[in-house]
């Protein structure tokens, strides 16, 4: 297993007090795999993601990366939060390239590597623009690409697609799922769409109302073979949206 959930608590302390993030939750995820987290609102979703990254410590339970307890961040996973955070002042090539900088790999070789997949995807004539010259849907692409660029080989993406209009989400996240498949990552994607989360992934593990534990996990099967856009078509959609959308207990 690369990423191990073992009865995973959080409690944060606020000046009103205590919040119960995360209660009790548990599973893990195998190399190469895709899994997509869904919840409440408030659940705790973002806090589970930045416990795995290593920016939070669990007041319980333990999380395993490659077998080793998470301390840290670490060059292993590549974290994608929900707002792209593109600085506007650098041009494109100098945002995708901020992390390697940053951690003193700018050698050639990354350089290359970078370069190549702005080439891969459809950026490469836009280098030397800013964030604000470019749509929503590529600066997504490029959030993803400055990710990539590091090679971390696990993705965390925080509800990535949702500052998105409902055609460029659709677009932007097949374009996305088939990167990440092609890149061979292991992901972990947070989001409040069902849909979405049947369309990419391998799993889907849906959790409680705050504080979160997990409340079902769906492995999707043999939509798994099936490309984002195929799977909406494919029959054992609606059945796993409606078992989800019961669970996610909306009313409640
Ligand atoms: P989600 O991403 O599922 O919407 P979050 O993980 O952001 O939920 O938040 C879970 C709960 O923890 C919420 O009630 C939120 O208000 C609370 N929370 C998040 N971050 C902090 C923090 N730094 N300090 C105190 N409470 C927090
Ligand atoms: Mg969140």
């Amino acid at each position: 297993m690369i990423i191990d959930l073992q009865r995973v608590a959080l409690t944060y302390q606020s000046p009103d007090g205590e919040v119960d993030a995360l209660e009790n939750v548990s599973f893990g995820m195998e190399d190469g795999e895709f899994v997509s987290i869904v919840g409440p609102s408030g659940c705790g979703k973002s806090t589970l993601l930045s416990l795995i990254a290593g920016l939070e410590k669990p007041s319980g339970g333990r999380i395993l990366v490659d077998g080793e307890p998470v301390t840290a961040p670490s060059p292993k996973i590549g974290f994608m939060p929900q707002r792209d955070q593109l600085f506007e002042w650098r041009n494109i090539w100098s945002n995708v390239t901020l992390g390697l900088k940053v951690r003193r790999q700018n050698t050639p070789e990354q350089e290359a590597h970078v370069r190549e997949l702005l080439e891969r995807y459809g950026l490469s004539e836009f280098a030397l623009k800013r964030p604000s010259q470019l749509s929503g849907g590529m600066r997504q692409r490029c959030a993803l690409i400055r990710t990539l660029a590091t090679e971390p080989r696990i993705l965390l993406l925080d509800e990535p697609f949702s500052a998105l209009d409902y055609q460029t989400r659709l677009s932007v996240s097949a374009d996305i799922y088939r990167i990440i498949r092609q890149e061979h990552k292991t992901a972990l994607l947070v989001t409040h769409d069902i849909s979405e989360a049947i369309s990419m992934s391998d799993r889907v593990v849906v959790l409680t109302h705050r504080p979160a534990a997990v409340r079902a996990i769906h492995d999707l099967g043999t939509l798994r073979a099936l490309g984002p856009m195929e799977r909406r078509d494919a029959p054992e959609f609606r059945t796993y949206f409606n078992s989800i959308w019961k669970e996610l207990d909306v009313n409640a």
